[in-house]
């Protein structure tokens, strides 16, 4: 089951000349999801190759920064005779928001849009995995992190075990694997435990938007295979990240050491650091160690943990 993210912007406020404003696309075996959807993001989706056959849009908050991509990305999806509908989510006020984003523009749009408002907590849940929202804290504004959270996959089953046993390939071996005591054609009783290992846990994604380093976050990121968090300032700007309710690299990277994270990823540079940002990086790795600039275009990949080489 493949999952990565790919950034699509990774500047704060405005867009410069390397760096296009806020959206991130998150593909999981062949869905994908957009978090955040900044001025010029559909033509960053083309640049990048994802997908506009998407069915979710999460949004952090309505700062213009993260928002206003969504009228023209809308509109394209209009164009090309999409029909299928469309679901934004949002911290409250998202309804009020993003319905004039549906109205923007002369046509009506070829397809239904479901604005949904989140709640801190309030998980989005699908088959295998869950979406789940908490609040940040952004300068007193409605604002959400995501965490996306894989459920556990089944543990390892053991065929050589379950030959020596006498076990018939097949059926059997699929009822014992997802759990069930069997009983054999002679009596025997076989516990699933027996031949199954531990569930293996599955991965973990969380995104902050826009914030002030802040205790929800920590909670949300403990343990996750990944962190995206923004690094408006670097060190010099302390005071204008407490200001303006934004973080410094160096308070992501303290976050990220908080909850135990396996990699931090920086997003959202003030336009001063657009063309270099490794001052950032530098900054942040002095706290912790294992921590990426990011710049649009770039994809991660996130492996299992217990598949990792
Ligand atoms: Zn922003
Ligand atoms: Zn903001």
């Amino acid at each position: 089951m493949s999952l990565a993210l790919r950034l699509l912007g990774t500047s704060a406020s405005r867009p410069t000349v390397e760096r296009n404003v806020a959206s991130l696309a998150v593909v999981r075996e062949g869905e994908t999801f957009l978090f955040d959807c900044g001025e010029g993001t559909q033509r960053q989706m083309m640049r990048y190759g994802v997908s506009f056959g998407l069915s979710d849009i999460f949004f952090t908050h309505f700062h213009a920064d993260h928002v206003i991509g969504v009228i023209g990305l809308m509109r394209t999806m209009a164009l090309q005779g999409r029909t299928e509908r469309l679901r934004l989510w949002g911290p409250r006020g998202a309804a009020r928001m993003l319905k004039r984003a549906e109205e923007f523009g002369m046509d009506r749009l070829s397809f239904p849009v479901d604005v949904v408002e989140l709640e801190a907590g309030a998980a989005v849940t699908r088959t295998d995995y869950a979406i789940v929202p908490f609040d940040v804290d952004h300068r007193g504004s409605r604002s959400l992190g995501y965490a996306l959270v894989e459920q556990d996959r089944k543990g390892r089953f053991n065929p050589d075990l379950a030959r020596e046993l006498g076990i018939p390939e097949g059926p059997l071996w699929g009822e014992i694997h997802r759990g069930r005591a069997v009983t054999l054609a002679d009596g025997r009783v076989i516990e699933p435990s027996v031949l199954v290992g531990a569930p293996r846990p599955g991965r973990k994604l969380v995104l902050t938007g826009d914030t002030r380093p802040c205790p929800a976050t920590v909670d949300a990121a403990r343990g996750a295979d990944i962190l995206v968090h923004e690094a408006t300032f670097g060190d010099e700007e302390a005071v204008r990240a407490v200001e303006t309710g934004h973080s410094t690299a160096r308070e992501a990277a303290t976050v990220a050491a908080g909850a135990g994270v396996g990699m931090l990823v920086l997003v959202h540079f003030s336009a001063r650091y657009s063309r270099d940002a490794s001052d950032l990086g530098r900054e942040a790795r002095e706290v912790f160690e294992r921590t990426v600039v990011g710049k649009d275009g770039m994809e991660i990949d996130v492996p299992y943990r217990d598949v990792a080489g």
